[in-house]
């Protein structure tokens, strides 16, 4: 008896990077000298997960029977606000945002595909992207497709978004693009000044032809501020002419990625619009998960506005930032010197070689013990959960193989 309807029957139970991730950890394990770049969470230099003990702090507090009782639907006032106020708040535009609490920033994904794209519709996103995005997509019934990510000189190909932006409006009268930057993954790419304004240009051209909602997903944004200013600097412009959204998420910032808390964030000046996004956002959670996990909230409410705790996570991510740039600048050097080709890198979690044989090289490295994640015509190097040596056995291993 089939029980399952046609659409999901061949459909793989296992993701990809998690699958990876499993056979490295059993390997390790069974006592192999493995290097796991796969996974996206970042690791000390000894391999332990890292955390940020303020965070740890302020869970540890929460009230028992906060933490066991519902949330709101649209989640808690006082965590909303207080993203809203950290995301948005030093660049004037607190007044214009609704928002609601989401299960990471993949929920916040997950409802803006549901809200902002009609079932069967395209989601417009760069030729690199987070896989889940199309799995996101396909979930809801919607199609991802994809624009040209870097031209021939390696820059982020604003022309191919004018391209593919203006057919996805032509043929359906609105879009939803996704953008990942700062620290994009899997490439580690983050745009700038003069990629952003090109991207404006495009989205101004193109808004009178049907609403453009500009999703912007900044799972990483903490980890380069002055990427994440620009990005928001660039997208005020935008306001008015395009929605302009974000997929906030407190796993990367927060080094807690189990807590599950994020927010889908929605901008627009048009008082009106606003409302009747807050009340379909809310509308979804229900829909889609009820409500989100209490006691994350009040936990990251407080660190995001008790002053001590505030000042503290900020050191102790700057910390943890420090490790990355010195993993990032030790692969830059020897990546350069042993000719490997992959884009701008200049901090984030991952970077990723390009490789018209991908499956083939990671299978060999496999072989030696070294798990990158395949995509396409590319490898993506975790370098949040690998240290300095083990950069250079990677960046050996991709030299002999590629
Ligand atoms: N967006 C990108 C690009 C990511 O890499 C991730 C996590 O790996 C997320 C969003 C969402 O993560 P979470 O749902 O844990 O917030």
């Amino acid at each position: 008896m089939q029980y399952l309807i046609e659409s999901r029957r061949a459909r793989p139970g296992d993701d990809p990077i998690f699958a990876l991730n499993t056979e490295a950890k059993q390997r390790a394990a069974a006592g192999q000298d493995v290097i796991n770049a796969t996974i996206g969470a970042l690791l000390t230099d000894d391999g332990q997960l890292a955390v940020m003990p303020s965070v740890v702090q302020a869970l540890a507090e929460v009230p028992a029977q906060l933490a066991a009782g519902y949330a709101p639907i649209a989640g808690r006032p006082d965590y909303r606000k207080a993203v809203i106020d950290d995301l948005l708040g030093p660049h004037g535009m607190a007044d214009l945002a609704a928002n609601v609490a989401t299960p990471g920033g993949t929920g916040a994904l997950r409802m803006a595909i549901d809200d902002f794209s009609e079932p069967g519709q395209k989601v417009l996103t760069s030729s690199f992207f987070w896989g889940p995005y199309r799995t996101l997509s396909s979930e809801s019934g919607r199609e991802l497709t994809t624009f040209n990510m870097f031209d021939e000189q390696g820059r982020f190909d604003t022309a191919d978004l004018d391209r593919a932006l203006g057919e996805i409006l032509e043929e359906q009268k609105r879009a939803l693009l996704i953008l990942n930057t700062p620290c994009h993954n899997p490439t580690g790419y983050s745009l700038d000044q003069q990629e952003w304004d090109g991207i404006v240009d495009v989205i101004e051209k193109h808004g009178s032809k049907g609403p453009i909602v500009v999703l912007l997903d900044v799972a990483y944004g903490y980890y380069q501020p002055e990427g994440m200013e620009l990005c928001l600097t660039n997208l005020r412009r935008l306001l008015g002419k395009a929605l302009v959204c974000f997929a906030w998420s407190a796993s990367k910032t927060f080094l807690q990625y189990g807590l599950r808390i994020g927010s889908l964030v929605a901008v627009t000046p048009d008082e009106e619009e606003r409302t009747k996004i807050a009340n379909a956002m809310t509308y979804s959670c229900r829909g889609i998960w009820s409500n989100c996990n209490a006691g994350g909230m009040v936990a990251v409410t407080r660190v995001l506005t008790e002053p001590e705790l505030r000042e503290q996570s900020k050191v102790e991510r700057a910390e943890h930032a420090t490790t990355l740039t010195r993993r990032v600048a030790r692969w830059n050097e020897l990546a350069t010197q042993a000719g490997l080709g992959y884009p701008r890198y200049n901090g984030g979690f991952f970077t990723t070689v390009f490789s018209d044989r991908a499956q083939e090289v990671a299978a060999a490295l496999r072989e030696q013990g070294i798990f990158l994640v395949p995509l396409g015509k590319a490898l993506r190097v975790a370098m949040c959960a690998v240290n300095e040596e083990q950069i250079a056995r990677i960046v050996q291993g991709l030299k002999s193989t590629l």
